[in-house]
């Protein structure tokens, strides 16, 4: 992983998922998990791609893109994508707006891939 010590102590001290926005260990949303918002292993180098999440999410996400999950979840509001871009944008050093095209470009990836794989 390429977290240094202080982006980990800073996801480690996070209170509410990244997803659904609830806080961590209540009965309903359980245990903080750290999530990779894109999955591995699809040719994404973005430093931060990690963020804290409820276990109820993680698994509900599996290994979706973080946008088809944004597609499908309730929860998962538009402040909270806001958010949570801004939160990668910061950790990659690079704007909102292209960390937001680079998760959108990476989306591509993946669907393509799959229906490469479908053929
Ligand atoms: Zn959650």
């Amino acid at each position: 992983m390429f977290l240094t010590r202080e982006q980990l102590t800073e996801l480690e001290a996070r209170t509410n998922c990244a997803y659904c926005g609830e806080e961590f260990n209540t009965t309903i949303t359980g245990h903080k998990q750290i999530d990779h918002v894109m999955p591995l292993g699809e040719g994404i180098t973005a430093r931060g791609n990690l963020t804290a999440a409820c276990s109820s999410c993680n698994a509900g996400k599996h290994n979706r893109h973080v946008l088809d999950y944004y597609a499908r979840s309730d929860k998962f509001t538009d402040e909270l994508l806001d958010a949570l871009i801004a939160d990668l944008a910061a950790q990659n050093q690079c704007t909102p707006k292209s960390m937001r095209g680079l998760l959108e470009s990476s989306r591509e990836l993946m669907s393509e891939r799959r229906a490469a794989e479908c053929t």
